[in-house]
């Protein structure tokens, strides 16, 4: 039977973007509304005394601010099969995993059709914003995505990460070919049970079909850098399948040798071809639109934590141009990008004011900078009420809060974002870190950024030697007394002594948060340790998270290693070739 072909109406998908975000907050009421009165026979609901109320007013008076922790309890007895509806309307037949990073293990989240549909709606907007700006003809898309291993859970619930929720359902399918933005790997790829296997054959579909690749993707530009790494280490093999017709014996799983057996025929002249390109590149420079001469850009998320792999990636893109996807969580959409054209270091993300409703929490930090010579600012101690999506100021940041139509109320993401502007009514946020802190001892405080900040700034020592730090991570060390901070480095090659010693101060004195520098300055913060790495340290920690049921679309290397991630950290000091500490104080 013939499939009936959606069709996709950019204009239709910008002028109700406009709509919605013409009168945001009319928009939220209607999105609480919807929620409230969708789950109010919800058991959490119920026992917070809402009484029929549906108004934002007496939402935030009666329903608290949770995390993740709060909420545990009620999602772990969905996942243990209890049938009363607790946290939602319907029940919750299937449950997402988010990447778990930070605290080592991953989170269960209710996952259900409502968040499927704005995952669409969200891919769709941007989508319509993006092909007016950067056109993509017929053709396909090298997606280079993966489904994390699927399981039941104790009460017969399926459960696999947010990402692999959402290429099972058909909804994804139908809206990707409707986007001329289809896979060009089969399922019995993006499914596969092995991942290494299903990376190699994504690359091999992206050569048969190179003339149709319309872009790259990936959910985060970690998994694109990964995929070209790969590349560089297998293309011969990739180019003695495709000449002869035959299937790598790499290949073990027998689905996918049967799928990829229908694609691949042999083909010496393009093998040829692939051969001369690869050797007439000058250390991989410009390898994306060698391989495919159509493509328009490439794709995926580029911005927080992705931002260290933007190097590489601009490396192997040359000229072609990097957009930057959406913004949302395992628990949920958050913005569109609807500029596409900024780089991904100025990246924003319109709220969609339809799929959820939103607050923000001011943070203190702004608070006090605001309030610098008033005498409040020092005695604030408790946390500033959230505000509403139309309340939020530009130029401020602030950590969202979430509630959804799959049973989070008021749920803390710990994002900091901040207001760069406006869309109509809905505020523009540009991502800014995980609000928790990474790295603290004393009265220091870094984050992520920060960390990302100090890490820059020393590889630029490298880069005078042509190398790259490949990814880091870091960790407090209290085993010292004073407490020190580490950076594990890989790095692309081997680099002298002195630039090591060098990179390692130049670490230690990057780090300009006044709390930190006054701190080593009086030793009650110790030296700076910067610990360097065995090369593919970080492909044993990416596997290391998939046997933990997390997906490689998903993954991001942990910034820093606390206690709780125990095997992390011990994988991380068994690799470790050299350390060094810092004499910059
Ligand atoms: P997960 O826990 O796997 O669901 O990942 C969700 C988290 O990824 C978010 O809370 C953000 O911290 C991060 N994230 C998602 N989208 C973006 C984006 N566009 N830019 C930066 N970080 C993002």
């Amino acid at each position: 039977m013939l499939e009936k072909m959606e069709e996709f109406d950019s204009e239709r998908v910008v002028e109700e973007f406009e709509a919605i975000t013409k009168d945001a907050e009319k928009v939220q009421r209607e999105a609480l509304k919807k929620i409230l009165e969708q789950n109010v026979s919800a058991e959490y609901l119920q026992n917070l005394g809402l009484n029929g109320r549906t108004d934002p007013e007496g939402f935030k008076a009666c329903v608290p601010l949770v995390t993740h922790k709060e909420l545990e309890p009620y999602i772990q007895r969905i996942v243990d099969g209890d049938p009363s509806l607790i946290l939602t309307g319907k029940p919750i037949t299937t449950i997402s995993l988010s990447s778990g990073t930070t605290q080592g293990k991953p989170k269960f989240i209710p996952f259900n059709e409502e968040l499927m549909e704005s995952t669409m709606q969200i891919f769709r907007t941007s989508f319509a914003f993006r092909n007016r700006e950067f056109p993509i003809g017929n053709g396909k898309a090298l997606q280079l995505i993966y489904s994390s291993k699927q399981f039941k859970t104790k009460g017969g619930l399926a459960a696999g990460t947010a990402t692999t929720n959402v290429f099972r359902n058909s909804k994804f399918k139908r809206t990707m070919k409707a986007m001329q933005s289809q896979s060009c790997s089969p399922d019995e790829v993006i499914f596969g049970p092995d991942f290494h296997q299903s990376l190699y054959c994504h690359l091999l579909c992206g050569l048969i079909f190179r003339e149709e690749v319309q872009f790259v993707t990936s959910t985060f530009a970690h998994s694109i850098i990964h995929a070209f790494i790969t590349f560089e280490q297998v293309w011969e093999e990739l180019c003695s399948d495709i000449r002869y017709g035959i299937l790598s014996s790499r290949i073990t799983v027998p689905s996918i040798r049967t799928a990829m057996s229908k694609l691949l025929k042999p083909n010496p002249e393009l093998a040829d071809l692939i051969h001369r390109k690869c050797t007439g590149l000058s250390n991989w420079y410009r390898l994306i639109p060698e391989l495919f001469p159509n493509a328009k850009y490439i794709y995926g998320i580029l911005t927080g934590s992705m931002e260290p792999y933007l190097k590489k990636l601009r490396h192997y893109a040359g000229e072609l141009p990097l957009l930057s996807a959406d913004y949302g969580a395992s628990e949920g959409w958050i913005g569109a990008n609807v500029n596409p054209h900024l780089p991904p270091e100025l990246a924003t993300f319109a709220v969609l004011p339809n799929i959820g409703f939103f607050e923000f929490i001011p943070l203190r930090d702004n608070i006090q900078n605001q309030h610098h010579n008033g005498m409040e600012s020092s005695f604030l101690c408790v946390e500033p009420e959230p505000v509403g999506l139309t309340e939020v100021k530009k130029g401020e940041e602030y950590e969202i809060v979430l509630t959804n139509f799959a049973g989070l109320y008021r749920y803390r993401l710990g994002d900091a974002v901040k207001v760069v502007g406006f869309h109509n009514s809905t505020p523009e946020l540009k991502f800014v870190c995980r609000r928790n802190l990474l790295l603290t001892i004393d009265i220091d405080k870094n984050t992520e950024k920060d960390l990302q900040l100090s890490v820059e700034a020393a590889a630029t020592l490298l880069g005078e030697e042509k190398l790259d730090v490949v990814d880091f991570s870091s960790h407090v060390d209290l085993s010292t007394d004073p407490g020190h901070y580490v950076i594990f480095w890989e790095i692309s090659g081997v680099a002298s002594e002195e630039v090591l010693q060098e990179c390692c101060n130049c670490l230690d004195r990057s780090f300009i948060d006044a709390g930190y520098v006054s701190s080593r300055k009086v030793k009650t913060i110790g030296a700076l340790e910067l610990r360097v790495l065995r090369r593919g340290t970080f492909e044993k920690i990416l596997d290391h998270y998939l046997g933990q049921g997390a997906a490689v679309s998903q993954f991001k290397t942990p910034r820093c290693v606390g206690p709780t991630n125990n095997l992390v950290l011990q994988i991380l000091c068994a690799n470790v070739v050299k350390s060094y500490f810092s004499t910059a104080f």
